[in-house]
């Protein structure tokens, strides 16, 4: 379970970076984080999710300023997520399918929540491997039929409505993959609660889609009501 957590905890970490950087073509990858501010190279102390953020109250140890919340907050969350799969699936398949989708949603939802896109590269470089794995290794075609479902239903509301975006309906025939045609208007339904629920607490009228459609589908595959005899 505490091994649970941790992965969870540097997923949410990792995805971040990769979220918040990647879209605006900053560099991430062989590179040493630094604070943003001083451009202070974070030590290995400095790096533990969550643990790092307690210990330095919120702030850079070199210039004080105030680490983004948004980083922490995608820790807990990575963490929460992971016991979660654990709780459901113990040490297997399924649970490591669900941290490459629980990495894949974080950075998704990170990039759409900071620049209002959903990157074309994260769905492609790892969207649609996911989407493989899930049609290859379960009922090819409920899973083809649940992306093509999701994909036209979101496309609709594309062309018809405007509030949502062309990122979002790629991403909907990931997700609707991965949940299967049977379960994708139970997703859509979870969805749209949270986009709901989005709307009301952050008091705005846009907001970004991305995270309610893979907080609703990470849901769906911990119901575990669908049938995926092949992870267990
Ligand atoms: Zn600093």
């Amino acid at each position: 379970m505490l091994i649970a957590i941790i992965i969870g905890a540097v997923i949410g970490s990792f995805s971040h970076v990769v979220g918040a950087h990647q879209p605006v073509g900053r560099q991430w990858a062989f590179r040493r984080s630094q604070c943003d501010n001083c451009e202070h190279v974070l030590t290995v102390y400095e790096l533990l999710p969550i643990v790092s953020y307690m210990w330095q109250r919120g702030r850079c140890r070199r210039c004080a300023v105030k680490i983004e919340r948004s980083i922490v907050l995608v820790e807990w969350l990575g963490a929460m997520s992971a016991a979660i799969l654990y709780n459901v699936y113990g040490f297997s398949w399924a649970f490591f399918l669900g941290v490459i989708l629980l990495a894949f949603f974080c950075m998704i939802s990170v990039a759409d929540w900071y620049y209002m896109i959903v990157p074309n590269q994260f769905i492609g470089f790892i969207g649609v491997p996911i989407v493989l794995i899930v049609m290859f290794s379960s009922s090819f075609y409920e899973h083809l039929l649940g992306g093509i479902l999701a994909f036209t239903m979101l496309y609709t509301l594309h062309l018809t409505t405007g509030g949502i975006g062309a990122g979002d309906v790629k991403l909907a025939f990931v997700l609707g993959s991965v949940v299967g045609v049977a379960h994708v208007f139970t997703m859509f339904l979870f969805a749209s609660i949270f986009g709901f629920l989005f709307v009301l607490l952050m008091k705005k009228r846009k907001i970004p889609f991305a995270p309610s459609l893979c907080m609703a589908t990470f849901l769906c595959y911990n119901i575990n009501y669908f049938e995926m005899p092949w992870l267990m």
